[in-house]
């Protein structure tokens, strides 16, 4: 939006990347997630419409690098979501085909051609799809990138910052802002980008933004020389593996941790939740039951994080119909597609021809879908 010429002010309650965006597993995964696989057929073939928004990222993530300037360690050598049986081989043959009629590189593979391509992989799996843009980028480079491109470009950042009161004003909104950079701004418009307080934020205008937190936990092992390019999931199990650049294992797939409960009943965002024995060893389980290897290897460091999800579990990124000027973008797997939803974002809010292609584009993940919900708010 700076660089469209808009004047811009992020404020951020506490440091750049304290949230999720610093807490993630780095995966660029481009294939229809197993969750929408694991919720039956119809929400299978539903679900394929993120695929218009995968396309675009592999775009978005292939440019990213030089359009920020930037070394983000990008490795997109390719994804293999891998499956142990005659079921999990069906369903991945049913997503394969739909990611080709959305114009992805799905392939699937098997036998003596899954061994060539990935010899690090246990006899257990029988087949795998591969998608040759799919890899890992490193969520501790991404954020910082992203605000010093955004500060070249003339926006401003007001760190240790918080959005305490948000009043509608002619022409726009008058926010509240306490902490390093108090006072009052003037905003024509607003978009909430705060990841799990995005409700809460939203809350502040008077209206619902349908997210709930989830805890997730990850793990870290040892650096080792490299034995493992691709980015590896599967689809009948939790997993996502990769091998950052620096040579460690970095080891997840949506194993839950236990979010903190506040005294008033509800979650208590501020704490970090705390880490599941059982997600650990069933993780890591999966993990060398899929990749022998990493069984030898120390693990030395595993961490707890909370993202958002809806209760369809798409993105909620547009314009919130109930109170002009005001946009959100929150929810979904926001590194890999963070950056296309920037870009979208930015041109809805900006207006004119581009803005009702980005809309187009955004419309799995927008926000009218939810706006019963605010059919008596948003005054
Ligand atoms: C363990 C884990 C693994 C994940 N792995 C992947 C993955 O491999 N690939 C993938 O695509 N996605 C992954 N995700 C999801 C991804 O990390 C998130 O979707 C994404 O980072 C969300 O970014 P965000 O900017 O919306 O929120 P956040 O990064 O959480 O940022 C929100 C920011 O808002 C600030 N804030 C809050 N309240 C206020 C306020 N009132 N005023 C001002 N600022 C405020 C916070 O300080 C915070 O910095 C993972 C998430 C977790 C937790």
């Amino acid at each position: 939006m700076a660089r469209a010429g808009a004047s811009v002010l992020i404020v951020e309650a506490a440091h750049a990347n304290a949230g999720a965006s610093g807490q993630n597993a780095g995966s660029l995964h481009f294939q229809i997630e197993r969750r929408f696989l694991e919720q039956g057929e119809a929400k299978a073939a539903e679900a394929a419409a993120i695929t218009t928004l995968s396309r675009m990222a592999v775009d978005d993530w292939r440019g990213l690098e030089q359009a920020l300037g930037a070394d983000l360690h990008v490795h997109m050598h390719g994804g293999l979501m891998v499956a142990e049986t005659a079921a999990e081989v069906a369903l991945l043959e049913r997503k394969a085909a739909r990611e080709r009629a959305a114009g992805l590189s799905a392939e699937l593979v098997d036998g003596a051609e899954l061994r060539r391509i990935a010899p690090y992989l246990s006899e257990r799996v029988v087949a795998a799809n591969h998608m040759a843009d799919e890899g890992h980028a490193d969520p501790r480079a991404v954020t910082p990138a992203f605000l010093a491109a955004a500060r070249a470009a003339g926006a401003t950042l007001a760190e240790q910052t918080r959005v305490t009161a948000i009043a509608r004003a002619p022409g726009g909104f008058a926010v509240t802002l306490t902490g390093a950079g108090a006072g009052t701004v003037r905003a024509g418009q607003l978009l909430i980008a705060a990841g799990i307080w995005s409700a809460g934020v939203g809350a502040l205008v008077n209206v619902h933004l349908p997210l709930f937190p989830v805890a997730l936990q990850m793990n870290v092992t040892e650096r080792v020389s490299p034995f493992l390019p691709h980015l590896i999931q599967h689809v009948g199990r939790r997993l996502s593996m990769k091998q950052a650049h620096a040579g460690n294992v970095l080891i997840g797939g949506g194993w839950p941790s236990r979010m903190a409960a506040a005294a008033d009943g509800r979650f208590d965002l501020t704490r970090r939740p705390e880490l599941l024995a059982p997600s650990l060893a069933g993780n890591l389980a999966v993990a060398t039951a899929v990749v022998p290897h990493v069984a030898g290897l120390n693990l030395i460091r595993s961490w707890t994080g909370t993202t958002a999800i809806t209760a369809d579990q798409y993105p909620l990124v547009g314009a919130v119909p109930c109170v002009p000027g005001l946009f959100v973008a929150a929810g979904g797997s926001a590194f890999t597609l963070g950056p296309t939803f920037a870009r979208l974002i930015a041109a809805q809010m900006g207006g004119g021809s581009a803005a009702a292609e980005a809309e187009a584009a955004l419309a799995i993940a927008a926000p009218a879908r939810f706006d019963h919900l605010n059919s008596f708010m948003g005054g």
